[in-house]
């Protein structure tokens, strides 16, 4: 059997990746500080508990478990947070990956799939990003994934890294089987707080910003479903298997919904209204992130299946009636 590192496997996309890896014939072993993740999703491989900031942790694990390849996910994710927390940001993004890329490397382990994001575009107003679009993130995040994409140009030149980074947008959804799922604590994106508020769960959603120039005046993002999202990443592992070179891909699906459609389609789904509040903008927050690219199609072969908004949120609400880890 062929083991692929996942680094955040005990989170919500590595998670899903792990399942997807599982059943494409490797074994994933998850290397997580469960600071935003859970043990409990960890069910499709070895878990190891450790920090990219530990190197020695990370040399062990290489030296254990000897992985073909690496998928890393482990990084702090909120926009929001970033801005108020940019050392946090920098510290477990940057220097984390490179401590990860540098103990890569050292054990020879030398394919690299990388979760990346649209935040690295900034803000550029209804402009379809593609991959060659300009990088000018507008957020610590978004600046912190786009240095991690330079740490991996350069050490491709010097040590022969190969990479495959994927950028995403909006990711959604849940495995249909309800067998993991999304899950933050504290909860942050948009449909996970739909959902709760539909359920009494919490207070009633705020909506950040009505007077953005968009339709509705809410903000637009292209939702992708995460089972796509992780089938992209294990034709990203087979393309650097078979020597394809390093390539940067969008996952997108170049459709945009705005908050307000969302919480449309989430009373559809659930069939229960959505209370919610308007209020202000979020520090950080883009107008409008929407992939204009078929790259990801054209050349991996890519074929979103469930990435239609009410498949999103048919099994998101499914995974949030039945599934919840332990926290
Ligand atoms: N959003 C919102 N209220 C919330 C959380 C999110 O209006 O309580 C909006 C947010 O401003 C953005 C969209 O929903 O326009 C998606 O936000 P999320 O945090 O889910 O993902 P992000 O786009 O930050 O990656």
């Amino acid at each position: 059997m062929s083991n692929v590192l996942v680094t955040g496997g005990a989170g919500y996309i590595g998670s899903h990746a792990c399942k997807a890896l599982k059943a494409s014939g490797f074994t994933p072993v998850t290397f997580d500080n469960l600071a935003t993740g859970w043990r409990d999703a960890v069910k499709f491989g070895p878990f190891v508990k450790g920090d990219l900031l530990d190197r020695a942790a990370l040399d062990r694990v290489f030296a254990q478990y000897e992985p073909v390849a690496v998928m890393h996910f482990a990084a702090l994710s909120q926009v929001g947070e970033s801005m108020q927390d940019p050392g946090g940001y920098w510290r477990n993004n940057v220097q984390g990956s490179l401590n990860l890329v540098e103990a890569a490397v050292a054990a020879q382990c030398l394919d690299f799939v990388f979760s990346s994001t649209c935040a690295t575009y900034g803000d550029q107003d209804n402009v379809v990003l593609d991959e060659q679009s300009v990088q000018l993130p507008i957020n610590a995040y978004g600046a912190s994934k786009r240095a991690i994409e330079d740490i991996l140009r350069d050490f491709e030149a010097a040590h022969a890294l190969r990479h495959v980074i994927f950028r995403y947008f909006n990711v959604a959804g849940a495995d249909p089987e309800a067998e993991i799922g999304e899950f933050h604590r504290p909860e942050t994106h948009l449909i996970p707080l739909i959902l709760d508020a539909v359920e009494r769960k919490r207070d009633a959603l705020t909506v950040f910003g009505t007077d953005y120039d968009t339709p509705d005046g809410t903000c637009i993002r292209d939702y992708v479903h995460v089972c796509d999202l992780v089938d992209a990443h294990v034709l990203g592992l087979r393309w650097l298997q078979a020597d394809r070179g390093s390539r940067v891909f969008n996952l997108g699906t170049g459709s945009g919904f705005s908050v307000r459609e969302v919480m449309e389609a989430s009373r559809d789904a659930t069939g229960r209204d959505v209370p919610f509040v308007e209020g202000p903008r979020r520090p950080g927050d883009c107008t409008k992130l929407v992939s204009g690219s078929t790259r990801a199609e054209a050349e991996l072969g890519w074929t979103p299946t469930r990435s239609t908004l009410e498949l999103m949120i048919h099994d998101a609400w499914k995974w949030h009636q039945t599934g919840h880890y332990a926290a």
